[in-house]
């Protein structure tokens, strides 16, 4: 049979994880927390599963939940959404990256990403018959040359992708960065993905941008976020797509021939979550940056440079002064010898450039952070 995606092989989080779990390595590769969920949460799944609501929710997602994100979102970036018309809750933030791409690119169409970009845009472009157009950001402070995606746009141009707070870089757009995307979007009148999965985790005052804080930036997106980030959750994989009423329905005319509706007692417990501990994710960055300082100051005595993280719960270390492997070899000899799973930069690129980095996770128990730090600290 042809392959629709011949180049593609098995995503990088899985091999990384295997390996990890083959040579029973700390796992700070794939992206997810070691925390459990929170109680409450896992109170209200089981009590709805019990209360029988297991059968197909409604399509673009359970009323009380869509009441719930509306609410959050008015709370967080002072923006009053239609909560029926413009919010469709979806089985992950990959299903609404999928389905938002599937939603606005017709064949031919090129959508404009930067790498390094998380590993599910393009396989979603191709798939769509369109193109993804690739923008190269360099370390150590991976920004936009806006001049650069100016001259990337052409008549064939469909949309732009972005991602903020950045997986796999940790960094931030700036108020300057969204003055020039809203500038170019508007110029070439141009759709937008924001990829806001990590919102809640920015780091020392960072401000994440949201495309849900401009009216003009919002009439023309979709903006994407995942319950897995901000719960400890990502194996329930439970996200949403907030867009305006005319991009909504173009969405939901693709999510209902994908899933056609998520899991009925997540959505339930999720809403439940939203209105009794909105705490939590007040709390969250304040969380994750004690983890980050936990695994920077650990790091201190090695002899890893440690690029800055903004957000996320990921920091880039580059071991140049350790090794001259390239990023993919030195991340199977971290796993192998040393018992520290990583996930090479270069994974991210289509073109990739010639660092040496590579992907930490710290979403993890402290203990679990030192042990790593600790191996990695005799490098
Ligand atoms: N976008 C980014 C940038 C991510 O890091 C992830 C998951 N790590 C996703 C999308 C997918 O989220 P989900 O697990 O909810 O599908
Ligand atoms: N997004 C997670 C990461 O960046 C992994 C998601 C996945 O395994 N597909 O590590």
């Amino acid at each position: 049979m042809k392959s629709k995606l011949p180049n593609l092989s098995t995503s990088i989080f899985s091999q990384m994880t295997g390996l990890a779990n083959r040579y029973q390595a700390i796992n700070l590769s794939q992206g997810f927390p070691e925390f459990d969920a929170p109680e409450l949460l896992k109170k209200q799944l089981a009590h709805y599963s019990e209360q029988g609501c297991n059968q197909y929710a409604p399509s673009s997602g359970v009323a009380e939940l869509q009441a719930q994100i509306a609410a959050l979102i008015e709370r967080k970036y002072e923006h009053v959404v239609d909560p029926a018309s413009s919010i469709t809750v979806t089985s992950g933030a990959t299903e609404a990256l999928f389905v938002a791409i599937q939603a606005i690119t017709q064949v031919g169409d090129e959508v404009i990403i930067f790498d390094p970009a998380y590993d599910s845009y393009k396989p979603a472009i191709e798939l769509a018959g369109g193109k993804a157009v690739h923008i190269t950001l360099r370390s150590p402070n991976f920004r936009i040359d806006w001049q650069q995606v100016n001259l990337a746009i052409n008549e064939k141009t469909r949309a732009i992708i972005i991602n903020t707070p950045h997986n796999p870089t940790a960094k931030i757009m700036t108020a300057q960065d969204v003055a020039m995307l809203k500038a170019l979007l508007v110029k070439h009148d141009l759709l937008l993905i924001s990829d806001e999965v990590y919102e809640h985790i920015t780091f020392d005052g960072h401000i994440h941008f949201s495309a849900l804080k401009d009216k003009d930036i919002f009439s023309r997106s979709f903006i994407i976020s995942s319950f897995g980030k901000t719960f400890h959750c990502t194996g329930w994989k439970m996200g949403y797509c907030v867009a305006p009423h005319d991009l909504a329905e173009e969405f939901r005319k693709v999510h209902q021939y994908v899933t056609f509706s998520s899991f009925t007692p997540a959505q339930l417990a999720l809403a439940d979550m939203l209105k009794e501990q909105s705490a939590h994710l007040d709390e969250l960055a304040d969380f994750y940056q004690q983890k980050r300082n936990i695994l920077v100051n650990a790091l201190k005595g090695s002899r890893f440079e440690v690029l800055t993280s903004e957000g996320t719960y990921f920091l880039l270390l580059d071991y140049s002064a350790i090794s001259d492997l390239n990023d993919i070899a030195f991340c199977e000899y971290l796993v192998k010898e040393v018992g520290v799973a990583a996930i090479p930069l270069s994974v991210f690129y289509d073109s990739p450039p010639e660092d040496r980095i590579i992907r930490l996770c710290f979403a993890k128990h402290t203990e679990t952070l030192i042990n790593a730090a600790h191996k990695l600290c005799e490098l």
